[in-house]
């Protein structure tokens, strides 16, 4: 190797060959990309030395800052043992011992770990986990084998994980590939469907699903759902109760509760797992996004052991569930899970994070006098803004303004990386921000909203 590329060079490299997610290339290639080196903490660094506060902790994965020491030297001892070996027909020490400590963590009942790569992959095992035990438990019943679904839940970008999603923007192009599901409206406070105000409406939402669960749950397989918070949505939270009544209209309809805590999991609302505001278990719950800390891909599906049972017979029944992955179960990715956990406990991350989930609501409260600002939704350290261009009518800006898009500009040139969507300024920092740096990102992004002209 010779000497490393220049900055310009890597530029060039980039907009020749490169195609990035969620991006119009052709907008992309007119400007530089910002190309991160190094993190520390909650700052990335760019080529050019340049330091970034992590808004979006890396796009919702990261917990305890970047370098972390705990996280790095976990990688570097698993390494010096093995990088990968297959879960197919071995076995391997972290993947085993992880597991032992989701099952811990997880809500009570929850007892078995079936490990992949991403949130989207834990998504499709769930489905067709859900697909399969009921096929099993009772074919004579016919086929359960539908899947009910709330209107703005995103659950990835593969085409199962698209089938039971709805954001039109990203999904309608893929129509022809997907599998039939039932759509309900979620609870959405700031525009209410229903034209109500909580609590007066005495979560009248919950209504019309209760109709689908009643009129058709001999169809339905599960209810998935982002418990709490239907993140990608634009940060749409779900009032207190909602998730109960959800959790007991499943159990008394016989449909399997799917929780998606890819965005929710692992303390950004507050506590470990979202479900746990509400003290329910699901029947199956996908995990990824803060599994390894941001350090790496892994995933994984909990279940029950009722769920479990359902697979088990002789060979030759051919109840196994066929699924599995190249890099399932990868040590690399369980030891950082692990070491992952090892910082949660050794840190008492959930009980320092407390207070600042406070103060994040603190520094919240001056943005709603802002001209642009409709909206501001918080849970946890989780929180959204949402800018519309009239209050009072609530009348968002057109997607070509690209009000969310101007903001997070601003914010860049201020040294604040964040990942709008649409018109919802996302703020989702890693769980080790100090308080001096949570003060900092706010002050930005306040100077940034402000600052944004619209004519
Ligand atoms: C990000 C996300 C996914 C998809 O995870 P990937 O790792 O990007 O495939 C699924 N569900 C929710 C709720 C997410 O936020």
């Amino acid at each position: 190797m010779g000497r490393p590329p220049s900055t310009r060079q890597l530029i060039n490299w980039d907009h020749r060959h490169l195609w990035h997610p969620f991006t119009q290339m052709q907008e992309w290639v007119q400007e530089d990309p910002l190309i991160i080196e190094r993190g520390k903490g909650a700052y990335l660094i760019d080529t050019e030395g340049k330091k970034y506060l992590d808004g979006t902790s890396s796009i919702w994965v990261n917990l305890h800052g970047h370098r972390h020491p705990v996280l790095d030297r976990a990688l570097k001892q698993q390494i010096d043992k093995i990088a990968h070996s297959t879960f197919l027909g071995l076995s391997n020490p972290p993947a085993i011992v992880l597991a032992r400590e989701l099952i811990r963590i997880a809500p009570k009942g929850l007892t078995r770990v079936f490990y992949s790569d991403n949130g989207s992959t834990a998504v499709e095992i769930a489905l067709k986990m859900a697909v399969q035990y009921w096929q099993q438990l009772h074919p004579e019943a016919g086929p359960k084998n539908t899947f009910l679904h709330l209107k703005l839940a995103y659950h990835g970008d593969t085409i199962g994980a698209v089938s039971v999603g709805n954001i039109e923007l990203f999904h309608s192009r893929f129509k022809p590939l997907l599998f039939p599901t039932l759509e309900a409206e979620p609870p959405h406070c700031y525009r209410c469907p229903l034209h109500l105000t909580y609590p007066t409406c005495k979560v009248a939402c919950i209504d019309p699903i209760e109709q689908i669960l009643k009129a058709r749950h001999r169809d339905l397989a599960g209810f998935i759902i982002e418990p709490l918070m239907q993140a990608a949505a634009g940060m749409v939270p779900q009032p207190a109760g909602y998730l109960t009544r959800i959790r007991e209209l499943c159990s008394k309809h016989n449909i399997l509760l799917i929780a998606d805590e890819v965005a929710t999991g692992f303390g950004r609302t507050g506590t470990m797992f979202a479900c746990e505001h509400e003290q329910i278990t699901p029947d199956l719950m996908a995990i990824s996004k803060g599994l390894t800390g941001g350090y790496m891909p892994l995933a994984a599906t909990l279940t029950t052991e009722e769920i479990y049972r359902g697979f088990l017979g002789k060979y030759d029944e051919f109840k196994t569930f066929f699924h599995g992955h190249s890099f399932t179960g990868n040590p690399l990715g369980c030891a950082l899970a692990l070491a992952n956990l090892d910082v949660f406990r050794n840190e008492k991350t959930l009980v320092r994070l407390q207070p600042k989930i406070k103060l994040l609501a603190r520094l919240l409260q001056p943005f709603q006098a802002l001209l642009h600002v409709g909206d501001i939704r918080q849970i946890g350290f989780m929180a959204g803004i949402e800018l519309v261009r009239d209050r009072m009518t609530k009348e968002p800006y057109p997607f070509q303004v690209k009000a969310g898009h101007r903001v997070a500009s601003i914010a860049r040139s201020k040294g604040l990386i964040l990942r709008p969507i649409g018109n919802v300024l996302v703020l989702m920092p890693p769980l080790s921000t100090t308080v001096d740096e949570l003060k900092n990102m706010m002050k930005i992004l306040k100077e940034s909203i402000e600052t944004l002209q619209i004519d």
